[in-house]
């Protein structure tokens, strides 16, 4: 069985730095906010090309964080409306509703899964304060129109980044040149890479993410001074010193532990995603069926495919035949979230692009373990069906 991700074979990689890691850690006595945290914020900070990053306990609550935090410095109050694509993971989603706000559902651009900017611009009301631009499967949204929308109309602009670490916005080089990628963001500043195309970004370590943690993670990102010292009390209880409460705070850190492997796996980043782009561009250059429809890739490195998602009519028929044949897929995602019933409020909006998106998409295998035989093998199974 070709399964849909091994994430044993991914950490297994790391086997030995891992259990020389947990032995240190086991022996510091500090399990909380201590060390490894602090460092891994740092190093993050550095990839991402921001000022800051605060570690939080999940992607979910990163963003919740972001969102209360604005609601703490005056600039969100509760109800205001924030325009979110209507075709995300509904985390994105649910972020806003925690936060006492009112997410606005937004078409997204059929051929590339991303936020529409023309649909941005027709939902905006005096109530709007805030756009929530996901990077929906690890590809970028359009940034620079969001942000000149959001210029013009002197709204807030959140990433949803969890699904694309390390995705650069308009870098020309060509890929898979994964040396060239490292070499250009170690010398160039001021990247503009997720997580650094906003007011602040929310990312997961959510073991399956491109950086993916052994358990529960998370992180906002953000050049916002007063942004990024509000949040780091928010995360802690609201706690600007030991039993000293400024805001009213929540328990959302990230775990030392996860932040050790996460130390470990941060180097490793580009690389993975450099195999993840090769493997796209393989499948997209070698998959050759009239039936599937291709993923769009708007600009090179913007996209580093957390999944390799592909359309077919037929889907039940289609994932049936590659199960068959022992290759595992999966659906990003089987129900919209105004389908849900947590969301029943929302149930009758008129989303016809984001149902047809979710009736017809279905993710292939992609990782950076993969074996070139799986890979072939798989777009030889595509072929024939
Ligand atoms: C995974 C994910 C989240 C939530 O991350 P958790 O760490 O599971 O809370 C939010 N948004 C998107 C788009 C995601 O894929």
């Amino acid at each position: 069985m070709i399964k849909f991700q091994d994430l044993k074979l991914i950490n297994s990689r790391y086997d030995a730095e891992f259990k020389e890691a947990y032995k240190r850690f086991l022996n510091s006595g500090c399990y909380i906010l201590g060390d490894e945290v602090g460092t891994f914020e740092t190093a993050f900070a550095n990839y991402c090309s921001t000022k800051y990053c605060i570690g939080t306990g999940n992607g979910l609550d990163a963003l919740v964080l972001i969102f209360n935090a604005y609601k703490v410095l005056g600039k969100l109050k509760g109800g205001d409306e924030v325009i979110v694509p209507a075709n995300t993971y509904i985390a994105s989603i649910l972020s806003v509703i925690h936060a006492g706000l009112k997410p606005v559902l937004v078409e997204p651009d059929e051929s590339t899964f991303n936020i529409s900017p023309i649909e941005i611009k027709k939902a905006i009301t005096k109530k709007t304060k805030a756009i929530l631009a996901v990077h929906l499967y690890g590809q970028l949204a359009d940034m620079q129109a969001i942000n000149s929308i959001a210029k013009a109309n002197n709204l807030l602009v959140v990433e949803d980044a969890a699904q694309a670490h390390g995705a650069v916005a308009n870098f020309n080089i060509q890929i898979p040149n994964s040396k060239a990628v490292k070499k250009e963001s170690a010398t160039n500043q001021s990247v503009l890479k997720a997580g650094n195309l906003s007011d602040a970004a929310g990312f997961s370590f959510y073991p399956s993410k491109n950086l993916g943690a052994l358990g529960d993670g998370g992180a906002v990102t953000t050049n916002d001074d007063e942004l990024a010292e509000i949040i780091g009390k928010l995360r802690n209880y609201g706690t600007s010193s030991k039993y000293v409460n400024d805001v009213i705070g929540y328990n959302s850190r990230l775990d030392e532990l996860q932040a050790t492997f996460l130390n470990i796996k941060l180097p490793m980043l580009d690389l993975d995603n450099a195999k993840r782009i090769s493997i796209a561009k393989y499948y997209s250059e070698s998959i050759k069926n009239s039936k599937i429809k291709l993923p769009k890739v708007a600009c090179n490195l913007s996209h580093v495919f957390h999944q390799f998602v592909i359309r077919v009519t037929n889907r039940d028929d289609f994932q049936a035949y590659l199960k068959s044949n022992q290759v595992e897929t999966l659906i990003h995602y089987p129900i919209p979230p105004h389908k849900q019933k947590a969301l029943l409020p929302y149930k009758s909006l008129n989303l016809p692009i984001t149902e047809a998106i979710h009736n017809t998409v279905i993710s292939i295998p992609i990782s950076p373990v993969m074996p070139q035989t799986e890979i072939e093998k798989i777009v030889e199974l595509i072929n024939a069906y």
